[in-house]
């Protein structure tokens, strides 16, 4: 029986993986990809090592996480080491617990090698830190898409409470999520960022308010981190991406 490594690829630069995940990429047999890995990062695997497409499009999946979890087994049973490779970090809605919890139930060993979130690095990459002395002591990650597709089952009074609300998968109810947070007292004034793909050379910045997201007027594309709160407001003094790699400002 081989092992397992449930690995996380960082979210888009493939400069921002690990060197503990860069050492098994390397080492791979098999490695079972998603959709939102840089093909960059692929090319550390050694010659011959197999690469097989698991992604999941935006609501139809194109490989049930069951099969998924099938075929982790099967190539664990024939090879030394396979890695199951996620974007950003793989606890973070990567579903990795759920792939961890098969693997322990099966006595396949594995290890867990966590990666750079998105939630955290794409907002960076946009100039936009998640806390700062003064004006934010606390956020919160959040999905903007229910596990069966449908709108999220999330405590709004609470998460107004938060100071900067970071959503991810939230591009397509992003007009319920805006109008979710002003009637739980959230200020329709309130400074909102999306980021298109994010730490990639396309990443693209759309800055707007809370209000103008809940009456639907701004208009953006997945995959996308979507964050709310006054540290927007830090950008100007902080913005640097598109200095030092050229991007897209609007
Ligand atoms: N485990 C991942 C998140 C998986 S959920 C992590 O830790 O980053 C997928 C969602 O993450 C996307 O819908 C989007 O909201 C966000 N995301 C991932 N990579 C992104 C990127 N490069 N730019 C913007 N959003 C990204």
């Amino acid at each position: 029986m081989g092992k397992v490594y449930i690995v996380g690829a960082g979210p888009g630069d493939p400069e921002l993986l690990t060197v503990k995940a860069l050492k098994v990429i390397q080492k791979a047999d098999v490695i079972l990809y998603d959709r939102l890995i840089n093909s960059e990062i692929l090319f550390h695997a050694k010659p011959g090592c197999e690469l097989v497409y698991v992604g999941k499009e935006d609501g139809k999946h194109i490989m049930e996480q069951e099969k998924i979890n099938f075929l982790l087994y099967e190539f664990a049973t024939k090879n030394e080491i396979v890695v199951r490779l996620k974007g950003g970090d793989p606890f973070v809605f990567g579903r990795g617990g759920e792939e961890a919890i098969f693997l322990k139930e099966k006595g396949i060993p594995y290890e867990i090698i966590p990666g750079i979130t998105s939630a955290i690095s794409v907002p960076m990459y946009a100039g936009v830190p998640v806390t700062h002395r003064g004006v934010a002591s606390s956020f919160a990650v959040v999905t903007g898409h229910g596990s069966k597709g449908q709108f999220p089952d999330i405590n709004w009074q609470s998460l107004a409470g938060i100071d900067t609300v970071i959503f991810l998968m939230g591009v397509s109810n992003r007009q319920k999520i805006a109008q979710n947070l002003i009637d739980a007292g959230r200020d329709p004034e309130t400074p909102v960022i999306f980021i298109e793909k994010g730490t990639t050379k396309e990443q693209k910045e759309i800055e707007s308010t809370l209000g103008e997201v809940a009456r639907g007027e701004v208009k953006v594309h997945p995959p996308a981190i979507f964050l709310v709160g006054e540290v927007v407001n830090l950008r100007d003094k902080i913005h640097w991406y598109e200095e030092a790699l050229g991007g897209v400002r609007i």
